[in-house]
């Protein structure tokens, strides 16, 4: 049962519009990853890139500061976590031309202690959030949101606020992770770190999608938020929703956006009336389809191709298949994340919803990216690409992984130095908080 006060109705966003650029004086941030529906809005007034509140910091080498918190009382894994995430950041620095830096707050704790979320068949590996998601007009003239990191690279002479941190991520204790140099038959049950802090890692650069079921009607929409106290509401799309597209006619989602954005979203209604509103409107059956999609095998795509003639009939290789095969529609799997049938067994297996059972440097190895494309595999740079990156043309691993040699059965180590978390303590109660995010499962 959705709680649905937890549900960022009141979504106000304050836009005025200018010939090149919006205005913005308000943005949306995530005030805990792993809650996707505990957001506020902050006030985010324009400011020029020279403006001394904005110094970006500038890091010469590393281009990721990494804030780490670690809450679980063991320290060898703390530093193991920790240098997992600067590891993580190297592999994504070498392969995305990073203009200025960007800022992880990251945090290492046990979700079944802090969030009641001890569900052992299916257990969260990781959330991740952009700190703050940014109003920004497209060259179509839509005002999209942005994730903080990516604003950041554009760097526009004038832009709203940034916060304090580019990216939020948070990774569960609550389960045995295998670290390289650990003995490798642990890894057949214990997930890989390195995978999993860089699969959230990307999550944090924008592959997040505004669509949701935000009504709990079995209907997709993106987020509902308004542009001025005096202008109606709207739909928002986030910067990574502009490519998705219908398969196999390649009609954009965006067009079903201006048609859903025909209805009248009205703030000072109450959420009830609001919802009765909405299933009875003409709009309504467009999120219904929409929502159909989002549970079809291979309907939608994220459209890697740009130039495409009109009425083309677009093929496997326009598109970057999104996971839209479960049912039902599961928040924060679907949609969010990769085909996994498709690319199980390709270079652009990172951003598939569950984790594959094997390290990163094995998966890439299997696959055959070590050295070509590492773990951001061809589809997921045109992707990062079109979202705003630049991508270095050439890939050099900056990490040689040991276990991308090392097959399950050769591990000469003892699985006895295999650190473990405690798993025996009690949950604390579920609270009422919706949290649906799941982002990396191991199951
Ligand atoms: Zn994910």
């Amino acid at each position: 049962m959705k709680v649905l006060s937890s549900i960022p109705f009141i979504f106000l966003i304050s836009i005025v519009c200018l010939t090149q650029l919006s205005i913005s004086q308000k943005c949306l941030e995530y005030l805990r990853p792993i809650y996707r529906y505990e957001t506020k809005v902050v006030d985010c007034p324009m400011v020029s890139i020279n403006d001394k509140r904005q110094l970006i910091p500038e890091s010469n080498d590393l281009m990721f500061i990494i804030n780490f918190n670690c809450l679980i009382n063991d320290k060898i894994m703390c530093n193991k976590v920790e240098n997992v995430l600067i590891t993580a950041g190297k592999f994504v620095s070498a392969t995305l031309n990073l203009k200025t830096a960007i800022t992880i707050d990251a945090q290492f704790l046990n979700f079944c202690l802090e969030y009641g979320d001890c569900d052992k068949e299916k257990v969260i590996l990781g959330s991740t959030r952009p700190g703050r998601m940014i109003p920004n007009q497209d060259p179509d003239g839509k005002v999209r949101l942005y994730p903080q990191a990516l604003l950041k690279q554009l760097q526009l002479p004038e832009h709203p606020e940034f916060g304090s941190s580019d990216i939020l991520t948070t990774f569960n204790s609550n389960t045995d992770y295998w670290f390289e140099g650990d003995p490798l038959p642990s890894l057949k049950n214990n997930p890989d770190m390195l995978y999993v802090v860089v699969h959230e890692m990307i999550h944090g650069l924008g592959f997040t999608t505004a669509w949701r079921d935000y009504f709990n009607t079995q209907a997709l929409t993106p987020i509902p938020g308004y542009f001025s106290a005096t202008a109606k509401g709207h739909f928002l799309e986030f910067i990574f929703d502009k490519n998705l597209v219908l398969l196999p006619s390649g009609k954009s989602l965006t067009f079903f956006v201006d048609e859903l954005n025909k209805f009248p979203i009205d703030f000072v209604l109450t959420e009830n009336e609001f919802v009765n509103l909405f299933v009875k409107s003409p709009q309504f059956p467009v999120a219904q389809n929409m929502y159909k999609n989002a549970i079809t095998h291979g309907a939608i795509g994220f459209l890697i191709t740009s130039n495409l003639q009109p009425n083309t009939q677009l093929t496997q290789d326009d598109v970057f298949l999104l996971e839209t095969s479960l049912v039902p529609f599961q928040p924060g799997s679907s949609v969010a994340h990769v085909d996994f049938e498709t690319y199980f067994d390709t270079s652009d297996f990172l951003m598939m919803y569950k984790y594959p059972k094997i390290s990163l440097g094995q998966m890439m190895a299997k696959v055959g990216s070590t050295n070509t494309t590492g773990p951001i595999g061809p589809k997921l740079r045109l992707l990062l690409g079109m979202l705003g990156y630049e991508v270095k043309k050439d890939y050099i691993p900056p990490v040689v992984l040991l276990s991308s040699s090392q097959s399950d059965n050769e591990s000469s180590f003892n699985n006895t130095s295999n650190t473990s978390t405690n798993k025996s303590n009690p949950p604390k109660p579920s609270n009422n908080i919706e949290k649906s995010d799941s982002s990396l499962l191991d199951m």
